[in-house]
């Protein structure tokens, strides 16, 4: 077989300036235990931004930025016009999060660029890093921010009043954070994408338990939020007899007890979950008036969602005397399908790469879940230490990085060089 391109940018991948990056990168919000607590929009998500801005700027790259902060580091191609092949994820992390949550994707594709100019390949189309704003959410509602803006799902103008814990508007925040990068040359949403790839650690055990470097992504699962409301009446806990009782957390029990069983499915993809659950008025002596608990509900087909919600409508209808309940929707994101030809281009280069990995389903959201509706998209996820993340002792193997960034290089290159 000729040597590709691909296998030419993929060799030029360096794991040791990966990993430093990585360790560069988590300064900037660094905590004591060792995590990063890098918020959307902080102090500590404008120096970041500022750092990759000044790598990009420092290897002659174009960077630009749209008007969420969404920023964009181009290699240019042969043809000015066509649209990128981009690669990218994001840079803010949880209050108490990680090394390498979105920073990982942010810096695989960069080192992509890197590997690229060192290749001295020329591609057709330009190669771009994307580091999307808000992935997390955790500061500014909604997460996923600068990606579903830039899809469309979401209005700037909507959002740009929303305020943070302490009272901080977006408008302002979102000022500040773009003046740390100055004078950029401003980007439209919704600009064509030739096809997107983000990598990302895996935030699960599969590939570390199955000793695989490599997923290539095809879909993320579905998610669907609920509300559960039950009504009883508060009542003496010493005097009341049984039959005059209407007491909200046995109604609770009833359904939740139906709800696991039904939730038991073969194959073990379901994802059910009751994560809040208050019970008022919460006094040891006092019969439970109400009841309220959240079910976060997952799947990667919609059919199994519809499944369930089935389940949780007729537990809500049958199963509540001499209560009364009310489940109400919170949430709702249809499972996403991955680009058919981005994942088998992906597949090809994991196997003439020689990486050992499997197709899975993102049991978690992704920015690429909103590029998908917009341009062909998929992922690649590298294990993380026992699957931990959102958590400040997030790990992954320098080596595991190498693997996947040699994915992506492979990958774009590839789709770059086509018409
Ligand atoms: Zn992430």
């Amino acid at each position: 077989m000729p040597v590709e391109a691909g296998e030419r940018v993929a060799a030029r991948i360096d794991e040791a300036r990966l990993w430093q990056r990585h360790m560069e990168m988590a300064r900037f919000g660094g905590t004591p235990a060792g995590g990063v607590n890098r918020q959307a929009l902080s102090e500590a998500d404008g120096e970041a931004r500022r750092q990759i801005v000044g790598w990009a700027q420092g290897r002659g790259y174009e960077v630009a930025s749209d008007a969420i902060g969404n920023l964009f580091i181009r290699r240019p191609g042969r043809d000015a016009n066509a649209a990128p092949v981009i690669g990218g994820s994001h840079l803010d992390s949880q209050p108490t999060g990680g090394k390498f949550d979105g920073a990982y994707g942010v810096l695989a594709a960069f080192e992509v660029l890197e590997a690229l100019d060192e290749a001295g390949i020329e591609t057709r189309r330009p190669v771009e890093v994307v580091s999307w704003l808000n992935e997390e959410g955790s500061r500014f509602q909604p997460g996923t921010m600068g990606a579903s803006i830039h899809a469309g799902s979401v209005f700037l103008d909507d959002i740009l009043h929303v305020t943070d814990a302490d009272g901080i508007v977006l408008s302002d925040a979102l000022k500040a954070y773009l003046a740390t990068t100055p004078d950029l040359p401003e980007r439209p949403f919704g600009f064509p994408i030739a096809a997107y790839v983000e990598p990302h650690i895996e935030q699960g055990p599969v590939l570390e338990e199955a000793g695989e470097s490599v997923a290539v992504v095809e879909g993320v699962q579905g998610l669907r939020w609920f509300g559960v409301e039950i009504t009883g009446e508060a009542a003496h806990a010493g005097t009341t007899p049984r039959a005059l009782r209407r007491d909200a957390l046995k109604t609770a029990n009833a359904m939740l007890t139906r709800l696991y069983q039904a939730a038991q499915d073969q194959a073990d993809l379901l994802r059910f979950t009751v994560g809040r659950f208050e019970v008022l008025p919460g006094a040891p002596n006092t019969v439970p008036a109400r009841v309220y608990f959240t079910i976060d509900l997952r799947h990667p087909e919609a059919a199994e969602i519809a499944r369930m919600t089935h389940e949780i409508e007729a537990a809500t209808r049958d199963l509540t005397a001499p209560c009364e309940a009310a489940a109400s929707r919170l949430a709702d994101s249809p499972p996403t399908v991955f680009d058919a030809e981005v994942v088998a281009t992906l597949e090809r280069w994991r196997d003439r790469l020689g990486l050992a990995g499997r197709r899975m389903m993102s049991g978690a959201g992704h920015d690429a879940m909103h590029i998908a509706r917009v341009a062909p998209a998929a992922m690649i996820f590298v294990p993380c230490e026992k699957g931990i993340s959102h958590h400040e002792s997030e790990n992954a193997k320098p080596e595991d990085l190498a693997a996947g960034a040699r994915l992506l290089a492979a990958t774009l290159t590839d789709l770059a060089l086509r018409d």
